[in-house]
């Protein structure tokens, strides 16, 4: 039996978006190519809120966030992490030779202004990493505050967002914000099966990245884009043209639905959930400002076992998530993003309410 995933990604995709996977392949250096690809740009330029260049990698979202430490940072990054994705990308850093410091917040706690001006006043950095929904705590950084400083007081330190758990499903003014690059990934908020990472690059950003030495090849940022300007929208390597189809269909529904309807959606979806955990557990993020709207992190308040949990929900077709690392067991996580409906978030928690007898 299927089970509907209500994990931080991948999600469940709709039949005919599914379909779209399916279509006959075609040659990647074609004119059908470039349409395909210019297409799939500047429907996600909307869904962005930019007019800088879409770039659309065969890798996951990590292969993005990779490229964007490597290939941005010419002094220092400065990496903030409110959990494990956070720490990731400073791992990434450390593993490419990246000089980069880590600024950890306290557990369930975001990644301050405070923080960031606290940082940037040494001046030792010319980059800044984000997370903006971090998918292990359940918690959304303030970004848009974030972009307001480096705006007003550090216009030259690169902005660099991890939004794979959000874009999509939240909104994020990409150019409001200042944001040089923002990165995502097609199976969490937009609905798609893994595969295909999407950043959208500043131009400052590709001028830095062009004074960087050891930029890799593959996930080369400088080259990507060039390809895109001068090729007409095509790739260096071969692109997962299914995913590209898959995508192109999704992106009108999305469209189609409205963005601020979609938006408003999720957040319905995440009151709903953090209403239930309030009653019956604890949030894992206390102050109600940085709750994610995208998934749900709650505090095992009763000391459930999730993989029982998990195990009875499997026998009636859904799976919801464990903590991720340390947080395992102490905490369990709910998403509620993509394509769910408010409807499809109730028919899971009456699930668990019914097998914990709440
Ligand atoms: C899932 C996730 C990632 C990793 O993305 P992949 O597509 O699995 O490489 C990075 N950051 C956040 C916040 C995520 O939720």
């Amino acid at each position: 039996m299927h089970k509907k995933l209500f994990i931080p990604g991948p999600v469940d995709v709709r039949e005919d978006v599914l379909q779209k996977m399916a279509t006959p392949q075609i040659g990647h250096r074609s004119k059908a190519a470039s349409a395909l690809q210019k297409s799939v740009s500047d429907k996600l330029k909307k869904v962005f809120f930019t007019n800088n260049t879409i770039i659309l990698s065969t890798s996951s979202g990590s292969g993005l966030m990779e490229a964007g430490i490597r290939c941005c940072t010419r002094k220092r990054a400065a990496v903030f992490s409110v959990g494990a994705f956070g720490d990731r990308w400073y791992k990434m850093a450390k593993a490419n030779g990246v000089p980069a410091d880590k600024i950890s917040s306290v557990p369930g706690q975001p990644t301050t202004v405070a923080m960031v001006e606290e940082a940037l006043a040494t001046g030792k950095y010319d980059v800044i990493t984000v997370t903006h929904n971090e998918t292990s705590a359940g918690i959304m950084n303030p970004v848009a505050e974030i972009g307001e400083l480096l705006k007003a007081k550090y216009p030259d330190v690169l902005f660099l967002v991890d939004a794979v758990s959000s874009m999509g499903g939240v909104k994020i003014d990409v150019d409001g914000w200042g944001i040089d690059v923002c990165i995502t990934s097609t199976q969490k908020c937009l609905g798609l099966p893994a595969g295909m990472a999407i950043c959208s690059v500043s131009e400052r950003a590709i001028e830095a990245a062009r004074q960087v030495e050891n930029r890799g090849l593959y996930f080369d940022l400088v080259e990507l884009y060039e390809y895109i300007q001068k090729k007409d929208h095509q790739y260096p390597s071969t692109p997962s043209l299914s995913h590209m189809y898959a995508l192109d269909y999704q992106l009108d529904r999305i469209l189609e639905e409205g963005l601020e309807n979609r938006f408003a959606r999720h957040k319905q979806m995440a009151e709903y959930v953090r209403e239930w955990a309030e009653k019956n557990f604890a949030l894992f993020v206390e102050d109600e400002k940085y709750l994610s709207n995208t998934l749900t992190t709650i505090k095992n308040t009763r000391e459930i076992s999730v993989s029982d949990l998990n195990k009875k929900l499997a026998e009636r077709g859904f799976e919801i998530s464990n903590g991720y690392g340390d947080l395992k067991d102490v905490t369990f996580r709910i998403s509620h993003m993509a394509d769910y409906t408010l409807d499809e978030v109730k028919d899971v928690i009456r699930n668990i309410n019914e097998i914990l007898g709440l």
